[in-house]
Order: structure tokens, then C-alpha cells, then sequence
């Protein structure tokens, strides 16, 4: 029950927690930069085109029907496009979207100050919803189930219990640890997509229009190579973007060639098979361990990550790459990983 002694809860509108990212990209304004680059539409959203199809059916079906659309639970790895769908599916049902991140919702209190403002038909996007404590979430399953709370007032032997009647909502959950949800709380959203990483002529595109939206001109085959090297994540690619453009402006008139696109990338430590210095570390750290497997621990203490930048930034890119593979002993590397640490060509700059 949500406890009213509680002290009041903190502003829904707080913006999302920083996102795992990989440090050698990342910037001090990128929330805004993100923010600037979204799709204002589902048309304008590339790629992905099963979800969007699925989405855009459920949410036409659940207006004809007069409803709120189902909660929907969105999943996949850091800055495949979770947040900017949430904004989407809200703009595309006519409705206000309240954004908030599970770390903030501590209490149970925190969590009614937040669905109690909702209106009929509102759209609640919870980030890192795997994150959320176990009491304010078993407060959540009644709301998201019967659109009630049940509010405790007073205390001792005068304690009382009110139910209040939450306006039919939809919950819009993110999560990049699928497998953290508990069972109760994933049966709850009627819609699961999960999001996968982006081939890289559909990065192109999005590269593309963001590259229209900056004002800077981008060669086809600029666009190609950088794509490429994103990690298969629009967020990626559009800080290559921006890191690139500096590059353009000063040398090259604002027109990101080929040429501008190689060395903007080098630059910032981005290999030519789209290694980050990170990568490379993580690379070069289980060589050295000829031939032992080294366990997630001992690598982050070794790369002076944390565990979970590693988990879902790094290795979901190098396993994809082919060049580590996870057994339970640990972390081991490839034939194509060997070769390339021993044989550094030109282009790779492992140290
Ligand atoms: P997540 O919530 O999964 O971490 P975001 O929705 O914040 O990712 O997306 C990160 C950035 O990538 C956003 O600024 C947005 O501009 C861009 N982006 C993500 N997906 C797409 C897409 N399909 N088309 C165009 N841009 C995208």
C-alpha cells in the first residue's frame, strides 16, 4: 500500500538517468543532441519495420475502439530507439507522454505522485523498467491490471485503506536486460518488441537525414563508412555524425567525403574496422591472458570499466563482430580477433 507519511515524490518530468554509452563518443550535451535528431513521426522512424508496422496497427485498432492502447514493453540494447518510439506511439495516439526512469521511483509514493496526475488515455514511458524496487513494482501490477490504488492513510490503529481509480493509461516500459524482468511484471504488457541492431544501409539513411537536419553535406560513400562502424546503433552513428562534422567544417567546407569521414573517425580512436580504444583494450587484455578465459570481473577491473558498460555496450558488439566468444569458463577470443591483435595492419590502432 502506498504509504502518505512518505515524503512527496520527485518530479515526473526528471529527465532519463544517462544512458550506457561508450565513453570515447560520449559529450556533455547529448541529451539535448539526441533530442534534436529524433523522428517527430513513425514515418520518420527508420528501419525496424515489423515494430513499427505492429505498433501502428495496434495503436489505429485501439483508437477506432475508443481505448488506450495496451502496455508495452519495448526491449534491446542502449540507443536502438526505445525512448524515441515511446514519444512516437504517444504522438501517434494523440496522447501526453510522462517520461521517468525505474532509478528515480524509490518508493512506492513516488510512483502514485506519478500515476495519479495521469488524464484517460496518457502514455507512461519508464525506462530501465528491470530496475524498478520490488515494493514500488507490486504497486504497479494493480495499476497496470484493475487502474487502481490502494493508499494507506494514517497510521497505527487509525490506519485505513483508501482505493483509488486510476484513469485507463498505457505503460510504455524500456529495458535493456529483458531477462532482469520479473515474470509477474512481463505479463502485464499485452505488446512485446524487441528491437534489434541496425543493418547499415538503414543507418545510412538515418545518417542521412540527420545530416540534412545539421546542414552538413554527407558523400554517399562517407555515409556507408560510418554506418559501418556504428555498432549497428542509430545513437552511435549520430555521434560519429557530429564528432565528423567538426572535421567537415573546418577542412572541407562542410562536406563529409570519404576521406573527412576515415579521419574524423580515426580522430576519436575509431579503428577502420570500427574499434573503439575500449574495444581494442578488452582485445588486447584477454591476448595477454594466452589463452585462459577471463570472467567479466577481472576484464573490467582490467579495462577499468563497469561490469555493465562491458555487457551491454561492448561485448554485444564484439560478439556480433565474431571476434570474443562468452563460454562459462569466460571471455575468449576468435581466430579473426587473434590475427588481428598480432598482426596490426594498417588502419588498426591497437598500441
Ligand atoms: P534508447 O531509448 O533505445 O536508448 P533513443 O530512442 O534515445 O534510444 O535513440 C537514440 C538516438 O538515436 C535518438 O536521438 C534518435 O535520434 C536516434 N534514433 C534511434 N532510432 C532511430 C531510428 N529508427 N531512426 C532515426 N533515428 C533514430
Amino acid at each position: 500500500m502506498v504509504d502518505q507519511q512518505a515524503p512527496a515524490p520527485q518530479d515526473p518530468a526528471t529527465p532519463l538517468s544517462a544512458a550506457v554509452v561508450a565513453p570515447e563518443v560520449r559529450a556533455p550535451d547529448e541529451g539535448a543532441f539526441d533530442q534534436s535528431l529524433r523522428p517527430r513521426s513513425l514515418e520518420e522512424f527508420h528501419g525496424q519495420v515489423e515494430i513499427v508496422r505492429n505498433l501502428e496497427l495496434a495503436i489505429r485498432a485501439a483508437r477506432e475502439r475508443g481505448e488506450a492502447l495496451d502496455h508495452l514493453l519495448l526491449s534491446g540494447l542502449p540507443g536502438l530507439g526505445k525512448t524515441t518510439l515511446a514519444h512516437l506511439v504517444a504522438n501517434a495516439s494523440g496522447s501526453a507522454l510522462y517520461e521517468t526512469a525505474a532509478p528515480t521511483l524509490q518508493r512506492a509514493a513516488d510512483l502514485a505522485g506519478l500515476l495519479t496526475r495521469l488524464e484517460r488515455g496518457d502514455v507512461l514511458f519508464i525506462d530501465e523498467i528491470h530496475r524498478l524496487p520490488a515494493a514500488v513494482e507490486e504497486y504497479l501490477y494493480a495499476a497496470m491490471e484493475d487502474f487502481a490504488l490502494d493508499i494507506l492513510l494514517d497510521q497505527g490503529p487509525s490506519a485505513r485503506s483508501v482505493r483509488i481509480d486510476l484513469p485507463r493509461f498505457t505503460l510504455v516500459g524500456a529495458t535493456t536486460r529483458e531477462g532482469m524482468l520479473t515474470a509477474p511484471l512481463r505479463s502485464r504488457f499485452g505488446i512485446h518488441e524487441r528491437l534489434e541492431p541496425y543493418d547499415p544501409p538503414t543507418l545510412a539513411r538515418i545518417l542521412q537525414r540527420s545530416a540534412r537536419l545539421l546542414g552538413v553535406g554527407l558523400a554517399e560513400p562517407a555515409a556507408t563508412y560510418l554506418a559501418e562502424r556504428s555498432r549497428g546503433t542509430p545513437r552511435v552513428a549520430n555521434r560519429f555524425l557530429r564528432r565528423v562534422r567538426d572535421l567537415a567544417q573546418l577542412e572541407a567546407d562542410n562536406y563529409i567525403d570519404l576521406d573527412i569521414a576515415r579521419r574524423g573517425l580515426e580522430r576519436i580512436g575509431v579503428d577502420a574496422h570500427g574499434l573503439t580504444r575500449v574495444d581494442r583494450l578488452i582485445l588486447s587484455t584477454i591476448a595477454r591472458a594466452e589463452g585462459r578465459p577471463l570472467g567479466l570481473k577481472t576484464l573490467a577491473a582490467a579495462v577499468g570499466e563497469d561490469e555493465r558498460t562491458l555487457e551491454e555496450v561492448y561485448e554485444p558488439h564484439l560478439l556480433r563482430e565474431g571476434l570474443l566468444v562468452k563460454t562459462s569458463q569466460g571471455r575468449s577470443l576468435t581466430s579473426v580477433a587473434w590475427s588481428l591483435v598480432e598482426t596490426r595492419r594498417p588502419g588498426d590502432l591497437f598500441a
